[in-house]
């Protein structure tokens, strides 16, 4: 296929750069979460994610532990991707080219958003975790809470 050449190439890291790793091509979605586990993770009000198929996901080198699906280095504590069957779920703030050019395309946990934090006017909204449209063979067979995040 001639597409993984054009593909864009994002390259990412922790604090440290010690983990670091590559995403190939565009994510199949990008989001904003508030929830509880989201907030205590990144110690941040919320984060912010892009989502890939597991194939595009490549750790290039470092040491990584990982609590509740969130992996992070176990030498700076910076998260990095959290990785199911099929999907790799990048935290923006680990990619090292910034601006990303990714733009949430929806919020969740919204109950749980800051006051001084507006909603985004062109993402969706979800009072919880996102409705699964269109569950994937891979999130029906991991199943229970927590198989998929965004
Ligand atoms: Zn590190
Ligand atoms: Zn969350």
């Amino acid at each position: 296929m001639s597409d993984h050449a054009a593909a864009p190439i994002r390259s990412g890291s922790c604090l440290c750069r010690g983990v670091t790793f590559r995403v190939s091509g565009q994510p199949l979605r990008v989001g904003l979460c508030h929830c509880a586990d989201c907030r205590k993770s990144s110690g941040a009000p919320y984060a912010a994610y892009a989502v890939w198929p597991i194939e595009a996901y490549d750790q290039e080198s470092g040491y990584t532990s990982t609590y509740a699906n969130r992996s992070f280095c176990t030498t700076c504590g910076g998260r990095v991707a959290w990785l199911s069957e099929g999907e790799a779920e990048v935290p923006i703030g680990s990619l090292d080219e910034v601006p990303t050019g990714l733009a949430p395309e929806y919020e969740l946990w919204t109950t749980r958003r800051e006051h001084w934090l507006g909603p985004l006017p062109e993402a969706g909204q979800f009072v919880q975790d996102r409705p699964e449209a269109e569950p994937t063979a891979d999130a029906q067979a991991s199943n229970g809470p927590g198989s998929v995040h965004l």
